[in-house]
């Protein structure tokens, strides 16, 4: 039976070759065991270890004065645990509102810190992604905070906000689809689910100096990230397979091309849709002003719920999955990450020139 093209928002799809290479893994690593059943203490998935974190800072171009930590609780144990660490006293942070996950980070870290709306997107509908001049900072905020793509509304940051505060990002919908400034951030953290692999890892790239900063010991251990940084994120039994799944995404992602071909590839796939839209003049209409939208999550509608229903139903019929918008958006949503093949995205194209001929 052939697969479908599966636009869902994540877990999302996977290469082949990686589906491939897990199904043998699966059954024997080349030690008699599967991946599934080996120790995280072996020297196999030591050196695992090792050369995921190399490769992953040789792809990423991350400096050596950052820590690469690969956590689990996925991003959303971020949106607590970075203000838990890093945060005293006294201190507040500044927040960058562009939708649901910076709504969903700051309703986590108000536990610990009082929060700053630097920027409020509810004005424009989330359709907007502000420039700096639209952005007003309070006085020496612990750091800004932001998502760099929105992958709920599809909106996405061309470049990090600028100021000279320290800044958090939540990339989990857009790491190393293209490449990364990673210098502007402080920290960066990013689920593996949409970019990078399966659900159960979560990357953290953190500055060192921002570090030095961390509320001071005695900590509890998944709460001290100086801790994860000495055992290697490895203080507990880690998301082995995850892990290991991600090495197979990286080593996929240095096949083609690193991030630039990831940019490259996924600039043409996002084209190929939004071109599509565009040609059905006006029948299906972009979500997100032109220069914000997602080259990940590509949000368009119709006129009506029911015509949207009616795409989505003959989509199933085309082979298409996981087209529907977010639960709280409504709509249609085309998520298209590194490993969305760009034959799924011409598919979707021409369902979307033929729906419009038919219905419009
Ligand atoms: N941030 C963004 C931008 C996301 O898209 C998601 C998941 N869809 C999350 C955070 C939450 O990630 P997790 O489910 O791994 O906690």
């Amino acid at each position: 039976m052939s697969r479908a093209w599966n636009f869902v928002a994540g877990p999302a799809g996977l290469p082949e070759e990686v589906l491939h290479r897990a199904q043998e893994a699966i059954w024997d690593i080349g030690m008699g065991a599967g991946i599934l059943e080996v120790s995280h203490r072996s020297a196999f998935f030591d050196q695992l270890m090792y050369d995921l974190e190399a490769q992953f800072r040789r792809i990423g171009g991350i400096p050596d004065d950052y820590d690469v930590l690969f956590l689990q609780g996925g991003a959303t144990l971020q949106f607590c645990q970075i203000p838990a660490e890093l945060t005293h006293p006294g201190d507040h942070i500044d927040c960058i509102h562009t939708g649901f996950w910076t709504r969903n980070a700051m309703r986590d870290a108000a536990f610990y810190v009082p929060i700053h709306y630097a920027y409020d997107g509810a004005a424009t509908g989330f359709e907007h992604i502000p420039s700096d001049d639209e952005i007003h900072y309070s006085e020496n905020p612990r750091y800004v905070y932001y998502c760099a793509n929105n992958s709920f509304m599809g909106t996405e940051w061309q470049h990090a906000p600028k100021t000279d505060y320290p800044i958090v990002a939540d990339m989990s919908s857009n790491i190393y689809s293209r490449p990364i400034d990673v210098r502007a951030h402080s920290l960066i953290f990013a689920s593996a689910q949409k970019n990078l692999g399966i659900a159960g890892c979560c990357v953290v790239i953190v500055r060192h100096d921002f570090l030095e900063a961390c509320q001071p010991d005695p900590r509890p251990s998944m709460f001290n990230y100086r801790r994860l940084v000495e055992n290697r994120s490895m203080l507990n039994t880690p998301p082995t397979f995850a892990l290991y799944m991600m090495k197979q995404m990286l080593d996929w992602i240095e096949e083609h091309g690193g991030l630039e071909g990831m940019a490259a590839i996924n600039r043409q796939k996002a084209a190929i849709i939004r071109d599509a839209i565009d040609d059905t003049h006006g029948f299906f209409r972009h979500v997100g002003e032109p220069q914000c939208r997602s080259m990940m999550n590509i949000s368009f509608r119709t006129a009506s719920k029911e015509l949207d229903d009616a795409f989505i139903e003959g989509a199933e019929a085309h082979n298409m999955l996981g087209l529907r918008g977010h639960r709280e958006t409504g709509g249609l949503r085309a998520s298209v990450f590194n490993a969305f093949p760009i034959e799924g995205c011409r598919a979707l194209a021409e369902y979307i020139r033929e729906f419009a001929r038919v219905r419009g």
